[in-house]
């Protein structure tokens, strides 16, 4: 809907390298170019600034972000959530941040909004996908998005959304949170990822990319992302996304949210699957 509203057929939205396939899939419909920016592996997967810019021209009509991160597991630092809002000033382009993951952190980790300050999210927070439910905030400070405004709630009637059974359980299921529900996710998370990444870097030739919130895990060494996963279902029942769906091939992105046994089992097929195959 945000892309819908912002950006006419013939314009252009800048996402993120890696990032998720959706954004992609949703402008290609509407035929909206997409110019992708690259995010820096050894940066923490912060943005390259001056890619981005670069990608900007008189048709561009918003930039997107992804905090944190799908498939990175990044968590960007004030400053340089500061630094790309200075990057949109400069060319007075609206920014879409994607914060599904909000608050979705590890350890010391601090998630820090774009715009408002506090807010929940439904399909990652209360691990509800399927859902389809969520909400937009307008930051809007000088009263310039008020046909943006009235153009979202003119997309959203022609959605067939959520059902009103879904619809009706999000005040209880917001206001009746015990207040370690969030840290405990959190930190279960967490472990997961941990667990993953020990037994992961174990195998010779796979390299994890650590993450700071979100669930998933990335790995890189893969010479060839779609092969390795197909394969790997195959051969051993274990399903990867593989990196090309984030335009980021040679890496693939394990989810970290199944319990425990079921991830150590999985990490002991892909170990079997790259001892018989690696090169
Ligand atoms: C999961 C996800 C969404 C959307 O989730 P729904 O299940 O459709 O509510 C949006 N953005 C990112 C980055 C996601 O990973």
């Amino acid at each position: 809907m945000t892309s819908g509203v912002l950006c006419n057929e013939g314009q252009n939205i800048l996402l993120p390298r890696p990032g998720f396939c959706l954004y992609n899939t949703v402008a290609g419909s509407r035929n909206i170019e997409t110019r992708l920016y690259n995010l820096q592996a050894d940066k923490n997967w912060e943005v390259d600034l001056a890619h981005m810019e670069s990608l900007i021209d008189d048709k561009t009509a918003c930039v997107l972000i992804n905090n944190p991160s799908n498939p990175c597991g990044s968590n960007f630092t004030k400053a340089h959530l500061n630094a790309i809002l200075a990057v949109c000033e400069r060319h007075q382009i609206p920014l879409i941040s994607d914060e599904i993951y909000a608050d979705m952190v590890f350890g010391d980790q601090v998630f820090t909004p774009t715009g408002l300050a506090d807010h929940d999210s439904l399909a990652k927070q209360w691990l509800v996908p399927g859902w389809r439910m969520g909400w937009i905030m307008i930051h809007d400070r000088n009263n310039a998005l008020a046909d943006v405004r009235r153009g979202l709630f003119a997309l959203s009637t022609l959605i067939n959304g959520p059902c009103g059974i879904v619809q009706a359980a999000i005040p209880k299921i917001l206001t009746q949170v015990p207040a370690d529900y969030l840290p405990e996710l959190n930190a279960q998370l967490e472990q997961h990822a941990r667990i993953l990444e020990s037994e992961l870097n174990k195998v010779d030739g796979i390299e994890v990319i650590s993450p700071q919130g979100a669930m998933y895990v990335m790995f890189e060494g893969i010479a060839n992302d779609a092969d390795f996963c197909h394969q790997l279902k195959w051969e051993e029942n274990v399903e990867l996304l593989p990196g090309e769906c984030f335009n980021y091939p040679g890496t693939v992105r394990l989810v970290i949210t199944p319990p425990k046994d079921i991830l150590k089992a999985a990490t002991e097929r892909i170990a079997a699957f790259c001892a018989r195959h690696r090169k």
